[in-house]
Parts: C-alpha cells; structure tokens; sequence
C-alpha cells in the first residue's frame, strides 16, 4: 500500500503561534506522516504561542490520528525581515518581546539549528508566513515604505530562507511556501502590497526551483490556498464572509480546511512527490477555475427566468 512515511525527517515550518493558521495544520499533517517538527515563530507572538502550549489551550488540536500528540521539537524565534541579526535595528532589538529572545533572524535560527543537530539538519522547509502593514490599504493608497515592507517580509523571507537553509537540507528535501489567489486575480481589500507579494512569491517558487534544485537538489513549491479564518486573515477584515462567499461559488462548495492544506504539503514534502518543483498547487476546492461570481443557485435562476421569457 502506497503511503507518506517521513520517518527520520525534520522539518522546519516557519510562521505558527497559534493553532487557527495553516502553518500549525501544515505542522500537525507532517508530524502523522511521522517527520519530527520544529517550528520558527515571530518573536511578538512568541510569549502568547507559548502560553498556549503551556496552559494547555492548544491541546485538543495537538492530538495526533494514532493517540500521539503534536511535540515541537524546537520552537524557534523568528523575524524573517532580518537575514542576520545586524539587520536588525536597535529599535527592534530592544524592545521587550525581542531582548531575550537570542538571534531571532534567518541566520540565527539556521546557526542554531546546525548547533542542535548538525551540519545538515533539514529536510523540510515550509514557508507559512506573510505580513504588510498596510494591507488594510488599497494599492493606490500604499505608501512604498509598506509596500516594500510587505514585499520583504511576505516574499523575499523565502529565498532568504533558502539562500541560507539550502546548504544545510539533505538530498531530497523540499521547500514548501503559500501563496492565494490575490497574486493573479483581483481580490478586493488584499492590499497593502499583499497581492503583488503573492505574485513575486508565486515567480520566485519557479526561478528557485531551478536554482535551488541545481544547486541543492531541492524542490521549490507553493500551495495557492483558499481562504481561512488565520489570524493574520482576520487582522484583513470581513474572512468570515469571504470564507462564505468563496466556498458559495466553488465547484464544491465548502470551506477548504487547514488540514486540507497540511496534507498536500505533507504529499509535495515526500518522495511521493519526487517528479513535482517549480509549481503552484491549489488547493482551495476547486474555486481558482471559476469564470463568473454567481453561486450555482443564482446561475439556475437566471436560466430558468430566461426560459420563461423565450
Ligand atoms: P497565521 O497567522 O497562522 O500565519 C502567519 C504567521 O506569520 C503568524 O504566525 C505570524 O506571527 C507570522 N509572521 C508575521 N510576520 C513575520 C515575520 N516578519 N517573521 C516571521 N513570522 C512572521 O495566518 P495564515 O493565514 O495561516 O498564514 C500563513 C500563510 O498562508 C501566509 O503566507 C498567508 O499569506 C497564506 N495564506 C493564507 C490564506 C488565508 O486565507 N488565511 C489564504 C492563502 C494563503
């Protein structure tokens, strides 16, 4: 029988502090497969994730198919804006959600991680992560200091990411990073730089995985995922209803599920996936291939009314 073992493995899923956002089911699907977690976490959500975990609240969703509970190997400080931590402005540095933290950038966790296991401690990268200050701004009302911004934090974090983690992931490993459908069609009110964030990060998953896959013999992929009520979604505003809207219109017409979304990255992180790189998967129940914003009710209403007028 055909099945996802990832025994042995170790991913990394950058971008969780909570259990409502892709990045912990992406977290949960690779643990049942059996690949050993950590994750990397943005030090102003860092005390929260914690508190979480420690007072229990999390414990339910961390419950494993086969009994087992979802154990982070290493919960890893993280901002992704920053290569090293001489990037880092004093401002940031010393601020109290960053001051004891340690080196919270891109190097720092990669050199930690290489400290704690080896020279090649890495099979999985996920990249589930996004942020843009203004992303409450419509495009013609972004300043580019956040347009930027966004563009840094939401998708040159990956090929910083794999610029520094490349080297140390082992023959065979995968990169896993998420994108929506806002990078290629208008989605009003995914702004801030967001939607051309998502573009940029949707071309980069191609130009990487040639680059990546000669050099390292890695696989660079994204998920195009449909919409979920994250916590950085309903930071956007009005998720619920575009949850609602989008699984109305779809070709099946349901919410797509974190889990959902883990399992295929589980699937393009194992060798099951070993022919696929350089591609945009979606999973977002089938919406992306819709031409028309009409639910089916209101396509067959309009059908039937001109039936009657012919
Ligand atoms: P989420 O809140 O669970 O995840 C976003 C994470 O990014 C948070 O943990 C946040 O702390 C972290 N983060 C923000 N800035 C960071 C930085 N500078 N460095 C490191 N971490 C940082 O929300 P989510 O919606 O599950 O987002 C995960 C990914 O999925 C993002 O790339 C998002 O754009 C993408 N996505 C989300 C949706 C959706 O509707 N929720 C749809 C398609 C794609």
């Amino acid at each position: 029988m055909l099945n996802i073992d990832l025994t042995g493995r170790r991913a990394l899923v950058a971008g969780v502090a909570d259990d409502a956002g892709y990045g912990f089911a992406i977290a949960k699907a690779l643990a049942e497969a059996g690949a050993s977690v950590c994750v990397g976490t943005w030090p102003p959500a860092l005390n929260i994730f914690m508190m979480l975990l420690e007072r229990g609240k999390i414990d339910k969703a961390r419950e494993l198919a086969d009994g087992r509970t979802l154990e982070f190997e290493r919960i890893y400080p993280l901002d992704a804006l920053y290569d090293t931590l001489e990037d880092a402005p004093d401002d940031i540095k010393n601020t109290r959600q960053y001051k004891d933290v340690g080196d919270f950038s891109i190097d720092g966790l990669a050199s930690r991680m290489v400290a704690e296991f080896g020279e090649k401690p890495l099979d999985i990268l996920v990249h589930s992560l996004a942020n843009a200050p203004e992303v409450k701004n419509p495009l013609l009302e972004t300043s580019r200091k956040g347009y930027l911004a966004a563009l840094s934090a939401s998708s040159f974090s990956l090929t910083a990411m794999i610029k520094r983690m490349g080297p140390l992931m082992r023959p065979g490993g995968a990169v896993l990073s998420l994108s929506y459908l806002a990078g290629e069609r208008v989605i009003p009110g995914y702004g801030g730089g967001m939607s051309s964030s998502k573009a940029a990060l949707e071309s980069d998953t191609r130009v990487l995985a040639f680059e990546a896959g000669r050099r390292y013999g890695l696989r660079v992929n994204a998920i195009s995922a449909g919409p979920l009520a994250s916590r950085a979604a309903r930071a956007i505003g009005a998720i619920a209803d575009m949850v609602t809207i989008v699984a109305e219109n779809s070709p099946i017409p349901e919410p797509v599920t974190a889990m959902e979304v883990g399992l295929v990255t589980t699937f393009l992180c194992s060798p099951l996936a070993s022919g696929i790189t350089g591609t945009v998967i979606y999973v977002d129940k089938g919406y992306h291939t819709m031409g028309i914003g009409a639910s089916f009710a209101t396509l067959q209403e309009l059908q039937e009314k001109d039936k009657t007028k012919r």
